[in-house]
């Protein structure tokens, strides 16, 4: 018998004893920067000539670690040792596997300050969003576990006489996973667990952005007793090993949370039928977001600013889910700008590494000079009211941003930015608020901030995003309370922390014999 299962609760800063055990946490994590760290396969540790190298986006000399990559004839080797462990780890009872989820959510929960301290050193997480994460991580371990043991209890088939029929799902083969560095530790290890607790052993191909904390999960998933060759770690450059790993013959599914083109790429290639694959291989993709929060006339004006400066600027707007549009009623958009400025005024921005900051650096150089040249093109397409400012001398900083009077159709309303940048663009009625929230190719979160019934219900069928939310900002989804995935060019719509998602890596079977 399992719990029931609960989200993780959040760690409240605001008490000294928590904030005191995160710095305890952030020490511990500085004095074990700048290792040396292996990939891993069939449990050997495997340390290569060349490797990766994590800075913190927030100070670039800090070197965070330093992670071996992976070279296609290591991609074979992982392959053949994933296919042999199949054998046994397909068979194991599901009880067993569920359970290693749950021994590994135990250990990260006893872990926790001292992985989101590594989320603040290797992927620049402020320490409120770094525990998120770890938390959003554990609840993936506990969620899955249990959608394991419900999958497991089969499903009833109508009978004949002399007919018995059954009905069950089974894995369907090695496979690989390629998370982002946004949810370095809740995405690498939801995507991962999914389908290793499916029965399925993984290949992991962690950002180079982020190794060393995917590192730490794969550590923390042998202690719980992942057997050898069922999960195999292959940092690598994606230039070298993406496609290799994407297009081996032994890739039965590819689980992939990225940008939309690599997604795309990830897509196209894995209906390629390789030479001695005898199989369709499945693509589980969670792609780009550009996603808008609605205010209504009649709406909560200072909850529509809050929603709207959370959700565009918490963890500098690097979440697909970020608002980076904001459609507001013309009766209360100056309303709402200026509030929302106001509180744009209040967010701090510094290197959470020493302090406890709101926003900290982006990711990396290529971000930063992305995200400048977004502010640049919305200078040219709109009104520049807050911030602009970027700073690359120390780490990759990027100020709140907001432009105002932005046509709809402008890049800055239709281009994934994933900076800390939201346009506002005014409608005349409810009608039209609607018909420029849905005017992207994008279809993953949305809100809607309002007082009117009837506005919230046409919304509900309308805002063509997978995750809506009603008078709160549009980031932020609990795994088992909002399972999170999006339409149109988001992606496959395979809601990750939903009740459907197991059965993304496995195959159903239907058995009947006569009598
Ligand atoms: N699930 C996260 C949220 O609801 C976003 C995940 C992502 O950025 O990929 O905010």
């Amino acid at each position: 018998m399992v719990l029931p299962f609960k989200h993780e609760p959040l760690t409240d800063f605001n008490q000294p004893e928590n904030v005191q055990a995160f710095e305890a946490a952030l020490e511990k994590v500085r004095a074990e920067l700048g290792k040396e760290y292996p990939l891993v396969i069939n449990g050997e540790r495997i340390f290569t000539e060349d490797k990766l190298v994590s800075v913190n986006p927030a100070n670039k000399e800090q070197v965070v670690g330093k992670v071996s990559k992976a070279s296609k004839a290591l991609v074979d080797k992982a392959f053949e040792g994933a296919n042999e462990a199949f054998r046994s780890w397909r068979k194991m009872a599901p009880e067993t596997r569920a359970n290693v989820l749950f021994k590994a959510a135990a250990i990260a929960r006893r872990r926790k300050h001292e992985l989101s301290a590594w989320l603040v050193f290797d992927a620049g997480k402020p320490w409120s969003q770094a525990d998120g994460d770890t938390a959003e991580g554990i609840d993936f371990l506990e969620y899955y576990g249990r959608q394991m043991l419900e999958l497991a209890k089969g499903q009833e088939m109508a009978q004949r006489e002399n007919e018995h029929n059954t009905y069950f799902y089974q894995p369907m083969g090695p496979g690989v996973t390629i998370p982002p560095w946004n949810f370095a530790f809740a995405i690498v290890c939801g995507t991962t667990v999914a389908p290793l607790v499916a029965g399925n052993p993984v290949l992991l191909k962690p950002s180079e952005s982020t190794p060393v904390i995917a590192y730490k999960l794969v550590e923390i998933l042998e202690e719980a007793g992942v057997p050898k060759g069922v999960l195999q770690f292959v940092p690598g450059d994606p230039a070298e090993i993406g496609d290799y790993l994407v297009d081996h013959p032994s890739t039965h599914w590819i689980n992939f949370t990225g940008s939309k083109a690599t997604g795309l790429r990830i897509y196209e290639r894995a209906a390629k039928v390789q030479k001695g694959q005898h199989f369709l291989k499945r693509v589980v993709a969670e792609m780009g977001g550009k996603d808008t929060i609605i205010v209504d006339k009649e709406a909560d004006l200072d909850l529509a600013a809050d929603a709207i400066v959370q959700s565009a600027f918490g963890f500098s707007g690097q979440k697909c889910s970020a608002c980076s549009r904001a459609v507001v009623h013309e009766d209360v958009y100056e309303e709402v700008l200026e509030k929302a400025i106001a509180l744009a005024k209040n967010v701090t921005v510094g290197d959470p590494s020493e302090e406890n900051v709101y926003m900290g650096a982006v990711i990396n150089e290529k971000q930063f000079n992305k995200i400048k040249s977004y502010i640049e093109i919305g200078k040219e397409e709109g009104e520049l009211v807050f911030g602009g400012e970027t700073n690359g001398e120390k780490g990759f900083f990027v100020y709140p941003t907001i432009f105002k009077d932005v046509y709809p159709k402008a890049r800055i309303m239709q281009e994934e930015i994933f900076g800390p940048v939201v346009a506002f663009a005014k409608g005349k009625d409810f009608d039209e608020l609607l018909e420029i929230a849905n005017n992207t190719e994008y279809g993953l979160t949305g809100a809607v901030i309002s007082k009117n019934r009837e506005h919230l219900e046409r919304a509900r069928y309308e805002f063509h995003v997978g995750n809506l939310y009603f008078n709160r900002g549009c980031t932020a989804a609990v795994v088992g309370y909002q399972p999170f995935g999006g339409f149109k060019m988001s992606g496959t719509d395979s809601k990750a922390g939903g009740p459907d998602y197991l059965k993304l890596f496995m195959e159903a079977k239907s058995v009947s014999e006569m009598f």
